[in-house]
């Protein structure tokens, strides 16, 4: 694009918050932050306080990021979404406009797959506690796949699948005992933990045996998921090569044939700029070759490879906002900010610790004058969303951002201290659109019955 050499630059973010805000992020001529082209004051204005901004190209470019990368490194290969990540129909269908494969794990994100008409025979169906009613819905809905997360679960499916005719394809959910080095609670593929059959204790090689021995299952493969956000790139490999000897012991024992391969999700996605997860690529061919290799030295013929991201998909895309209402100051021990929203939107803070960007969304790079803890409205000493940041002076109705909030934050909201979770825009090209409204009153009492 022609430049005029007498224009003023224009203002850009820094080249890490590039890394953490959406790919269209930039600044507008008052230095506003702007996502898709719609500046974020402009925004507020129109859709209200909070607001969660998912920005459609970040989705586009990340499935494709993970579909190209993956393919590049491992021909036969396919990316799976996470759909707990940020479930909405909206979403679902420019996921399966990507060609992408999609997971669920309860009859309620099955119900939202099915409003975005996301193709059956690309859902997998995971979790460990599925109910009777939740898998007959989802067989008469044909879909692709089932992971099996337990012994009663072989019986149940089983059962179901049996009561309706159909052999269904499922795969199995290991457990191969690597812990990832990420928070307790999202540690996944230890010993102890209440997801998938050890193969440590043997429990992995029974459910091969009975559900290869239940008429109405027709195993395909094996899973395992080993937690997240997952920073290193050697868990994978480690836990890649201990399945795949299992496969060939499971071959030669009971005639399993690995047709294809989940080794989960779990990628890591930049929260904070001193600390960014390595690149896609990255990931990519270290489980490509660990695959390769493993089917190498165990005698397997290369399976169908299936990655499953969740929070990479989605985290960077969305950018949470917020109206700063009250300001606290405690001489000589802290600086309370208090936002308009907090705990009962985004939980993570509070639930694992975790760490987020704030930035002020007008001149976000205006000299800071002193540290801040950014808290919620929320009756909790716990509902923070960043501790002791640096940010520009501050007053009541200023808006801050927090930009990487786009997994795990709406999809946990709840309504606790009766608030009305937020509305959510999808943002594109300079356009916005409602994906979400917000909550009002009467959603709040439509339920309770007096
Ligand atoms: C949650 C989950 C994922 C996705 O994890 P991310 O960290 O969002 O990538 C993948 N597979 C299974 C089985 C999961 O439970």
């Amino acid at each position: 694009m022609p430049v005029n050499s007498t224009d003023p630059p224009m203002p850009q973010l820094t080249e890490t918050d590039r890394e953490l805000f959406p790919v269209t992020a930039g600044l507008d001529s008052g230095e506003n932050i702007t996502i898709g082209g719609c500046s974020i004051p402009d925004l507020v204005a129109e859709f209200g306080s909070p607001l969660y901004i998912y920005d459609e190209d970040t989705v586009r470019h990340m499935c494709r990021q993970f579909a190209g990368g993956f393919k590049q490194a491992y021909e036969r290969s396919h990316v799976e979404y996470s759909s707990k990540a940020f479930a909405n129909p909206a979403l679902a269908r420019i996921i399966a406009e990507e060609g992408l494969h999609m997971d669920i794990v309860t009859g309620g994100e099955l119900v939202f797959a099915k409003a975005a008409n996301f193709p059956p025979d690309r859902l997998n169906f995971h979790g460990n506690n599925k109910g009777r009613e939740e898998l007959a819905e989802a067989i008469d809905y044909r879909i692709g796949r089932v992971t099996i997360d337990s012994f009663y679960e072989i019986g149940l499916l089983n059962e179901v699948a049996s009561e309706r005719g159909v052999r269904q394809k499922v795969l199995l959910r290991v457990s191969p005992s690597v812990d990832p080095h990420t928070h307790m609670l999202t540690t996944t593929g230890v010993l102890d933990s209440k997801f998938g059959f050890s193969i440590e204790t043997g429990a992995a090689a029974e459910a091969v045996e009975r559900a290869m021995a239940a008429q109405n299952l027709e195993v395909v493969g094996l899973h395992f998921h080993l937690g997240s956000p997952i920073f290193e790139l050697e868990p994978y490999s480690q836990a890649i090569d201990y399945v795949l000897n299992f496969a060939a012991q499971m071959r030669d024992a009971h005639g399993l044939r690995l047709a294809e391969f989940n080794p989960g999700g779990g990628f890591a996605v930049g929260y904070i700029g001193e600390r960014l997860p390595p690149p896609i690529s990255a990931y990519a061919s270290e489980i490509s070759e660990a695959v390769r290799s493993g089917c190498d030295r165990y005698g397997l013929d290369e399976p169908l490879l299936t990655v499953e991201p969740g929070r990479a998909i989605v985290a960077r895309a969305g950018v949470a906002v917020y109206t700063v209402g009250g300001i606290k100051r405690i001489p000589e021990v802290r600086v309370y900010v208090s936002v308009d929203g907090g705990m009962g939107d985004n939980i993570r803070p509070a639930l694992y610790s975790s760490r987020y960007t704030v930035r002020r969304v007008r001149e976000p790079y205006a000299t800071p004058q002193e540290k801040v803890t950014v808290v919620g409205k929320y009756c909790e000493s716990g509902d923070f969303i960043a501790k002791d940041v640096d940010l520009p002076p501050l007053e009541p109705g200023d808006l801050l951002c927090t930009p990487a909030s786009g997994a795990y934050a709406v999809p946990m909201a709840s309504n606790y201290n009766m608030t009305t979770r937020p509305a959510i825009v999808m943002v594109k090209d300079g356009d916005a659109r409602l994906i979400r409204r917000r909550e009002t009153y009467a959603d709040l009492l439509a339920t309770s019955l007096v």
